[in-house]
């Protein structure tokens, strides 16, 4: 089964939202107030959103919880499901039961995993989820309640859920999800999760980035070898070497400017880049 992901609703207007979350914080003015100046257009939709990717780049985290997105996702597995209910704070889940849902005629649906596949061993694996599914059909017929037969299911089974989450844990999961060390079912969700927000509100849907992300830590802090070996790791530098780096300067190892680098600063023509104008 091919995993979906849909945006079933959200918050109305999450950037006008987020803005009235955070300008309470800071104005003078009260709630209603600020809501008047919105609607008569005195605070422009522009104000808003650079208001909110300054505070976005800010520790200010709690406004972000006052924006929610509920989303319909299927066709996850319960592999899956296991890493995805560990995620505790500012989300809902509702998970397809395997109580009150039983496969009566044996048939549960499933997936099978590209590199099982590619390895060639696909059809023996479908062959034992035909054998469980057998199982679980006379097991069921046999009087053995749901509950029970489900023991003979395996983590390949799918899945649906729907879920309710708050933009902070959104930003949250994405840090780790979108992160390459995270379980290829995950990094597919929480991708589409980020592709849905982007559709509706892409002003936000832009900071839903791999933790590494430059508008997220902006660096890896995963292990170092695991980041030498991460397709986005030349992008991205390791906490490692910006510690080096930083104790480098510390230690004065760092090359002073000197005439020699004044001399290109003031010389240095790049192509295509007009003399004196930021890089
Ligand atoms: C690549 C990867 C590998 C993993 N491997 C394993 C594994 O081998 N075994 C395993 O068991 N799990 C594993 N996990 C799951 C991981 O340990 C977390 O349970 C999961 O990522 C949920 O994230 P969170 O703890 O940030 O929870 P969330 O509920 O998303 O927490 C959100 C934030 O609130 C904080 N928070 C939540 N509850 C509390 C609390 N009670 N006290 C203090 N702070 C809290 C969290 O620290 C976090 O900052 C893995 C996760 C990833 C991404």
């Amino acid at each position: 089964m091919a995993i979906e992901v849909t945006l079933i609703d959200y918050t109305k207007d999450p950037t006008r939202a987020l803005y009235m979350a955070y300008r309470v914080c800071y104005s003078a003015l009260t709630p209603q107030q600020v809501m008047a100046r919105i609607d008569d257009e005195r605070i422009s939709e522009e104000t808003m959103r650079s208001f909110v990717e300054e505070r976005l780049a800010t520790g200010h985290t709690s406004p972000l919880e006052q924006v929610w997105f509920e989303f319909g996702i299927s066709g996850v597995t319960r592999a899956f499901s296991h890493q995805f209910v560990r995620h505790r704070v500012g989300i809902s889940f509702e998970q397809q039961s395997q109580r009150y849902v039983s496969y009566k005629d044996g048939s549960f649906p499933y997936t099978v995993p590209k590199t099982v596949e590619a390895a060639g061993m696909g059809e023996r694996m479908e062959s034992l989820f035909r054998d469980a599914g057998d199982l679980y059909r006379e097991m069921v017929e046999a009087g053995i309640p749901a509950e029970d037969a489900r023991f003979l299911l395996p983590n390949a089974t799918n899945t649906n859920f729907k879920i309710t989450v708050n933009f902070a844990q959104l930003l949250h999961m994405c840090d780790l999800r979108l992160c390459t060390r995270a379980q290829w079912e995950f990094r597919r969700v929480a991708a589409l999760m980020r592709a849905a927000v982007m559709r509706v509100a892409p002003e936000m849907g832009r900071f839903l980035q791999p933790k590494c992300g430059e508008l997220r830590m902006g660096y890896c802090d995963e292990g170092y070898d695991a980041w030498k070996g991460c397709p986005i790791g030349r992008k991205r530098p390791h906490k490692q070497e910006l510690f080096e780096l930083y104790n480098a300067y510390r230690r004065g190892e760092l090359d002073e400017l000197g005439q020699d680098d004044f001399t290109l600063i003031e010389e240095q023509r790049i192509e295509g880049r007009a003399p004196g104008a930021p890089a």
